[in-house]
């Protein structure tokens, strides 16, 4: 039988430290008390494990877990943080002081990352038979820094110190081969526990190792060099995150880490089914069925083929079958520029099996559309191959028996647009699941208190697991309960200002309103306009003193990806403006701008809360989702948005009175574009020019690095290239929706009012509601093993 925390965190501490417990350091506190959640957790985890082995599973697939901590997270899903505060007590410790220890694992870049952390979360909590497969980097994305502004990049060795939630499994090792290279990929598990379940679902981490620790033969005949350059090539595959979310660096490494997770994790997925049902592999898409997020692992198409065919004796047409029966596909991306290709070159260096596979897949497609009647311009288009280029979504396309886009518009986009000739041939395959957050990390243990809130107002905590239950409530609305809701806010704002104060050294008032965005930097997520907003109120309150302008905090939190340096430009920009709006004596008094450095999950958690105003302002039909608009919303925060992505659904969801919606839509644009001279609304709308030409005139230091002239030209120059995600022309309708939200927010009632109505309705933003969804099409059903 387990033991509670209190016998075991102490014996836990001591062997992780050596010391008496009161003697050890707060690291050293939280290594132990992670080791007795593992403990705690251990004999359900194998329960668990043995139960899905044996029937039909589901594999998660993704380049990306953006986890961030995952102490507190498996303490509130398994209602021990009450214990375990208790039992560090003991020995004169503080739970928040130790949680605060935890580095994130942040082993993602964004969105797609994080989504597939919060899937495995609902996968956990609804008992479903499901396991995430990806790499454990070394280094996480990387650490953000400013320095006079400026964006500085720097390592993030994760788990360095060591780190208890992964646990080695030596004997599950497999050998993954190059043409050029042999490695062993060694599985690293993690548990991921549900919320008041026994079922704990497990993410399997693959890093790879040398085949030998050491090549003695090169060592013996003085070829000590050559021996490390091999280990050195060998560790660069699980190595580094790359930091990039739309191209990519390091083509051929980035190739070789695909295939790394996607060769391991097929091997023991075919390993389990030999096991389990023997050598007729015919009958493995009975039990077994593999999601791939985005096309990162798209090469598992293959690798699967070469399994079935070359290791199992299965025919062509045979692993054909299979493989299609096997895969589906999640879209998120509306460019289709932007879908991933690779040159010929790199498969046939890397591997000569899976190219000849691919060229197969590339003939027998031809064939097949030929058949169909396609013509040579489409089948050209749509086939696998093109010229030296290998196009990975095309191959999804064609192997996968579902198709999925992530939001509404979203998947009408990829539909009509950047999948359409797919779409033409198989209707059937597409469909939508829009995407949801787990409302444990980001409500129930990020907001204690509006959790207990709510825990009141619905009368326990099943609202935890079934988020739609609190739609019941909407009404339930009084003056008192919007008092309390108030408080609430209040409250949170006051810890974060202190949380601010400490971290970024910025002081801010918790009376302001907290007007926030956080997400990667990206010019389609137009923190420009932001941006611009900003400076024009700054020079609106420099023009005219007794203007009346309610008290606001104006928050930042973007990571940029190293070689996009528009991106960076921006984040300078915006610590341009903070500097002349913090120390104008005036200004200051009503206005502050913060840049929360290295924007990742546990900021979020601080930030979240806190906020009264969510910014969600991408170019419509850019956002394939957005994650975070949902986040805000279940913390109560106002959307102030465009109808993009998810955004669309929830003004759906909450109704026009209780969300703020601006600017051009989707398919208003292309019209709008078609006479659109930013030049001339430069020129025209009130404002403007005074603040673009402030980027240039000396009002603003870029430190001599010509980003802010850049970035004055992007929006103005170009021709049809100017302003491409139409931050003029959607400036006036901005300032205005965001005027008149600040204006509202002075009726306390009215707006805590909105609040209410976005927490409540948020239920179809759960993860649980997405994961259910899928587990639709991926034919699996709850296995609760207790
Ligand atoms: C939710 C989340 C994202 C996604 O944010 P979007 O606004 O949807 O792009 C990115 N990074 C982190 C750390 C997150 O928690």
């Amino acid at each position: 039988m387990t033991q509670n925390l209190a016998q075991t965190v102490p014996s836990q501490v001591r062997s992780a430290s050596g010391r008496p417990a009161g003697a050890s350091t707060q690291m050293e506190v939280w290594q132990g008390l992670s080791a007795a959640v593992v403990d705690a957790i251990a004999d359900d985890w194998y329960a668990t494990e043995q139960k899905y082995r044996a029937g039909r599973m589901e594999h998660y697939f993704s380049a990306e877990f953006l986890e961030g901590r995952a102490l507190l997270n498996n303490l509130t899903n398994l209602g021990l943080v009450e214990e375990a505060a208790q039992a560090v007590n003991a020995f004169g410790q503080n739970l928040t002081d130790i949680l605060e220890q935890e580095p994130d694992a942040a082993l993602g870049n964004g969105g797609l990352g994080r989504l597939a952390a919060c899937f495995l979360d609902s996968c956990a909590t609804l008992d479903l038979p499901v396991a995430g497969y990806g790499i454990l980097y070394r280094y996480g994305l990387f650490k953000q820094l400013f320095e006079d502004g400026f964006q500085t990049e720097h390592p993030d060795p994760w788990m360095e110190e060591g780190y208890p939630f992964v646990v080695r499994r030596e004997e599950a090792q497999r050998i993954v081969r190059y043409n050029d290279l042999t490695v062993r990929a060694v599985p690293y598990d993690m548990p991921i526990t549900g919320y008041g379940t026994k079922n704990v679902v497990t993410l399997r981490l693959w890093r790879a190792e040398p085949m030998e620790e050491f090549d003695y033969d090169a060592f013996n005949s003085q070829r000590f060099t050559d021996a490390i350059v091999e280990r050195e090539r060998t560790a660069d595959i699980s190595r580094v995150l790359y930091p990039n979310d739309t191209t990519y660096e390091g083509k051929v490494l980035r190739v070789r880490q695909q295939y790394f997770f996607c060769s391991a994790s097929l091997q023991e997925i075919v390993d389990n089914y030999v096991t389990h049902h023997g050598e007729d592999l015919s009958r493995f898409a009975e039990f077994n069925s593999v999601q791939l997020n985005d096309t990162h692992p798209v090469l598992a198409i293959p690798e699967l083929m070469r399994l079935l065919m070359d290791e199992h004796h299965l025919g062509w047409d045979q692993a054909w079958e299979v493989v299609t029966k096997t895969f589906a596909y999640t879209n998120h991306t509306v460019l289709a520029e932007a879908l991933e290709t690779w040159e010929m070159s790199i498969f046939e260096r890397l591997f000569p099996r899976i190219t000849e596979i691919v060229r197969e897949i590339d003939r027998r497609f031809r064939q097949d559309m030929a058949e169909r009647g396609l013509d040579q311009a489409r089948i050209d288009y749509m086939a696998p191959l093109a010229g030296d280029k290998v196009r990975m979504a095309w191959i999804a396309c064609y192997a996968s028996y579902s198709i999925n886009g992530v939001a509404a518009l979203h998947t009408d986009i990829i539909k009509r647009d950047t999948l359409k000739e797919w779409h033409d041939i198989w209707p059937e395959r597409f469909n939508n699941k829009t995407n949801g957050v787990t409302p444990r990390r980001w409500l129930r243990q990020c907001n204690p208190r509006l959790s207990a809130l709510l825990d009141e107002v619905a009368g326990s905590d099943a609202w935890v697991k079934d988020l739609s239950l609190l739609a019941a409530h909407t009404e339930a609305a009084d003056d008192a309960l919007l008092d309390r809701l108030a408080e609430i806010k209040h409250a949170n704002k006051v810890d974060f200002a202190a949380w601010v104060a400490e971290r970024e050294g910025v002081e801010i008032d918790p009376d302001a309103i907290f007007d926030v965005q956080i997400k990667r930097l990206h010019e389609y997520k137009r923190q420009l306009l932001n941006a611009i907003y900003i400076l024009d109120l700054y020079f609106r309150m420099k023009e005219n003193p007794s203007l009346q302008v309610p008290p606001r905090v104006f928050i930042f939190g973007a990571k940029a990806a190293p070689g996009y340096i528009r991106a960076k430009g921006i984040i300078k920009l915006i610590n341009a403006i903070a500097d002349l709006v913090n120390n104008d004596p005036v200004v200051s008094k009503t206005l502050k701008v913060v840049f929360i450095h290295n924007y990742n999950v546990s900021p979020a958690e601080h930030i979240i809360p806190a906020a009264d105003v969510s910014e969600q302002i991408s170019m419509a039909g850019k956002e394939a989702s957005g994650t975070s608009n949902m986040k805000f919303m279940m913390n109560g925060a106002l959307t102030l948005g465009t109808l993009d992505g998810a955004n669309v659904e929830i003004l759906d969801a909450v109704g026009d009175d209780n969300a703020y919606i601006f600017g051009a839509t989707e398919d208003e644009l292309p019209a709008l574009r078609e006479s659109y001279n930013p030049r001339t609304t430069y020129e025209t709308v009130p404002g403007l020019k005074r603040v673009l030409d402030a980027f240039t005139d000396g009002t603003l230091d870029d430190n001599g690095s010509g980003w802010f002239a850049d970035l004055r030209r992007s929006l103005l120059e170009g021709g049809e290239h100017a302003d491409v995600y139409y931050v003029l022309g959607d400036f006036a309708a901005y300032r205005e929706a965001k005027d008149a939200m600040a204006a509202d927010y002075a009726d306390q009632r009215a707006w805590q009012r909105k609040a209410w109505v976005n927490i409540t309705r948020s239920g179809r933003f759960s993860s649980d509601r997405t994961i259910s969804d899928y587990a639709k099409v991926w034919g699996i059903e709850p296995q609760p093993v207790a």
